[in-house]
């Protein structure tokens, strides 16, 4: 995530917790019983299943585990909790039965662009129908169903240890340009305040060879705070230290070895574009350029005037620049998408020749 600490010194992040965007884990945490029998929750800390309205302690988000039906949660080894009896739930009527249906029809194929008509025809329903009743059990649309478990499976396959590239197609996103569009509101945004030089902050790194060079990458538990390129490791490792003067900074490849892998994949055009966290303190004006670079999809290049634009401040083309030199984070914070619009390659914090090579690798991909 990003934090913007200027002038107030408060963490701000663009959303809000993942209690709220996670429609399943909030029909959890509100025992919303219209979920019973939608989907099933097991808890992975006690290896128990157990309904939405389960009148149970509620699990923390990391420990759960999404089903759509009981037998799969059976079959992957969870018990039947004894209070809330998810294995007595039958659909109230036959219009949750329908909805019920659609949601395994979603769920069957998530690598699938959905034909909303078509699922709605399979169970002798409307379109506008379909919508009304996931609108009216469910509280969010068919789409956002379908987003949700898509986040939901993506969460599992990480913390199943997948690597980050299969999971994402685990999760069935199309894309991954898709999930980095989502990512900036879903994954890795746990509040917290980065102070300044890094006090208190526990800073693991690593240094990898990659075809654009030594490659230092170092993070926090929440996300990547630097990504820097050179041509030895030893000023790296000084570069990092003098960013974080206050920071406990350690060499650690295990810790990295996940992160390593999936950038050095992606450099070495063997696997798209990873799907990373980021952990970076910024300005407010630094924090809205780098979430709009964010959202640049790999391929695509645009101009500073055309960033500016895009975050409310035509004619700030020259501020942006400066927001993307200043970046510490190269690749995941893709400010190598950015360009002249007179043409030509640029500048590029970590040399031309690097960004030529980015630009060239996204573009063939
Ligand atoms: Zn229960």
């Amino acid at each position: 995530m990003l934090r913007v600490i200027e002038k107030t010194g408060h963490a701000m992040s663009e959303t809000s917790d993942q209690t709220i965007t996670d429609p399943f884990y909030r029909a959890l945490l509100e025992r919303d019983g219209r979920y019973d029998g939608i989907v099933y929750y097991g808890v992975t800390t006690t290896g128990i299943v157990c309904r939405a309205s389960c009148p149970a302690r509620k699990p923390r988000p990391e420990n759960t585990r999404l089903f759509l039906d009981l037998e799969a949660a059976l079959s992957a080894g969870y018990r039947p909790c004894k209070r809330c009896r998810p294995e007595g739930i039958a659909p109230a009527d036959e219009t949750v039965g329908k909805v019920i249906a659609a949601c395994r029809t979603i769920a069957a194929d998530l690598h699938a662009r959905p034909d909303w008509s078509e699922v709605a025809a399979s169970i002798s329903l409307s379109e506008r129908r379909l919508r009304d009743l996931f609108q009216e059990i469910l509280n969010i649309s068919p789409g956002q169903f379908a987003a949700a478990l898509r986040h939901a499976r993506l969460k599992e396959a990480l913390a199943d240890g997948e690597r980050v590239t299969d999971a994402i197609y685990t999760a069935g996103y199309g894309s991954p340009s898709r999930v980095y569009e989502s990512a900036g509101k879903r994954l890795g945004m746990t509040p917290g305040a980065f102070q300044k030089g890094g006090a208190g902050e526990a800073i693991s790194f690593a240094v990898a060879d990659t075809p654009v060079g030594q490659m230092l990458v170092a993070g926090t538990e929440r996300g990547i705070c630097a990504l820097l390129f050179g041509e030895a490791a030893g000023p790296l490792r000084d570069r990092l230290k003098a960013d974080f003067p206050a920071a406990k900074i350690v060499s650690d490849d295990g810790r990295m070895a996940d992160w390593c892998r999936a950038l050095k994949d992606y450099l070495e055009g063997a696997a798209h574009w990873p799907l990373l966290p980021v952990d970076v303190r910024a300005t407010a004006f630094q924090a809205k350029v780098w979430e709009a670079l964010r959202k640049i999809p790999a391929g695509q290049t645009v101009s500073y005037a055309e960033l500016a634009k895009r975050i409310g401040k035509p004619g700030a083309a020259r501020a942006v620049g400066t927001a993307c030199a200043n970046n510490q984070a190269a690749l995941v914070i893709p400010c190598h998408r950015v360009v002249p619009k007179a043409g030509g390659i640029g500048g590029y914090r970590w040399s031309p020749e690097r960004k030529r090579y980015l630009i060239d690798l996204e573009t063939e991909a």
